[in-house]
């Protein structure tokens, strides 16, 4: 009589090449049990969208929570692959999943109550959002996000990246870079006014954009509020003692558009000459006086101005157009797929049919 309740869970994940298990309890989705387990298990959005997540079913059954064709091709899905943020186990199962960098050690995430400390309009659409938390975070790495929510006044929490390496933060303190999204919940409300003294939650840390390690030269690209964990990934490459060489290339579309480069100077200043920053604007007046480069970051992505592209490690963020575009002009230059890292800043218009 009991075999005709099916088992809720909790199930066990065998891992593959790895041979790693996890347990996720039952309404738990894989990816959240393996970001508990602190495994670096690769993903991004966490809401069905980015794709990062995908692995290989190899036994046992699952419920989707969500459509995975919408992400994942035919040959994908015929291939067994599954989107792991949205997955929910029915039994035991057998996952295939290339972690990167197996030994790396990622804190679990955890929500921590807090205040907006100070705000700082950085350009005309982007602000610097400080946050006195009420006690300290798990330790993130430079280049990860969180999650943050404002109870009671925005609906559901959304991603932002750590703007300063852990090293640069007091640990009860996390910043921002947050840009204004026209009709956006969220950033609409943080620029109406001054938010300092507003209760916000903080959840983190997430995300799989942290710097490998290597010596291969570095090719940072990023756009607007991308620079956020950039400038974090930059910080750390600097407290290290530049072992390599790094090359920054920024995206806006005009002078009014560029910031942090008081920071990037600063970041120069310790590089002993292996440090590069190379704004590039797309929209600037031609009688302006701007003597820098002009055109889409990713028109300046040649062989002839950065021979060492094939050798390098990419790290990319901003708006997806733009690394989609980063990632083609990269691959065709020569780059290995699986040395360019990215963090793509989806909203809710990016998600498959508008969720967010
Ligand atoms: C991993 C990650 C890291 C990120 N880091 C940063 C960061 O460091 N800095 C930063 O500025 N941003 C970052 N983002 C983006 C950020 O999370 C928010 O998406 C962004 O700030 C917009 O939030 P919002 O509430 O203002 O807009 P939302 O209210 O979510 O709306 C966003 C846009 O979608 C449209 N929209 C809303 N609902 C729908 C629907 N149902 N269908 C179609 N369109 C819809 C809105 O009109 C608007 O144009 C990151 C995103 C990710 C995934």
């Amino acid at each position: 009589m009991f075999g005709l309740f099916a088992r809720k869970g909790p199930f066990t994940a065998k891992l593959s090449p790895c041979g790693k298990s996890i347990q996720v309890k039952a309404g738990d989705n894989l990816l959240k049990a393996a970001l508990e387990a602190g495994l670096p298990w690769p993903h991004n959005c966490r809401v069905g969208s980015c794709g990062q997540c995908r692995s290989r079913l190899l036994s046992g059954k699952i419920k989707p929570l969500n459509d995975f064709s919408y992400v994942l091709d035919d040959k994908e899905m015929d291939a067994g692959m599954i989107l792991t943020c949205q997955t929910c186990l029915r039994s035991d199962v057998e996952i295939e999943i290339e972690m990167d960098q197996p030994g790396v050690a990622l804190s679990a995430a955890c929500s921590v109550s807090g205040r907006i400390a100070s705000t700082r309009q950085l350009t005309h659409d982007i602000q610097e959002v400080r946050i006195h938390l009420d006690e300290s975070l798990p330790p993130y790495l430079a280049g990860q996000y969180a999650e943050l929510a404002v109870p009671g006044v925005i609906d559901k929490p959304r991603s932002y990246s750590f703007a300063s390496a852990p090293e640069n933060e007091d640990g009860r303190h996390v910043s921002f870079h947050i840009r204004h999204v026209p009709n956006g919940q969220m950033t609409g409300w943080l620029h109406a006014a001054n938010r300092e003294g507003e209760k916000v939650t903080v959840t983190g840390p997430y995300g799989s954009f942290w710097l490998r390690n290597s010596s291969a030269p570095m090719l940072c690209i990023a756009g607007g509020s991308g620079m956020a964990p950039i400038k974090a990934l930059l910080e750390q490459v600097s407290s290290q003692g530049f072992q390599r060489k790094v090359t920054y290339v920024f995206g806006a579309r005009t002078r009014e558009d560029l910031y942090c480069l008081e920071e990037m100077q600063q970041i120069k200043a310790k590089g002993n000459g292996h440090f590069n920053f190379l704004p590039v604007l797309s929209r600037e007046p031609d009688d302006s006086g701007w003597e820098g480069l002009r055109g889409h970051c990713t028109e300046i992505l040649s062989l002839e101005r950065f021979a060492d592209i094939p050798d390098s490690h990419a790290y990319l963020c901003g708006p997806p157009a733009m690394i989609d575009s980063a990632v083609k002009c990269l691959t065709g230059a020569g780059l290995c797929e699986k040395n360019i890292f990215f963090d793509k800043f989806l909203d809710a218009s990016h998600l498959p049919g508008g969720r967010a």
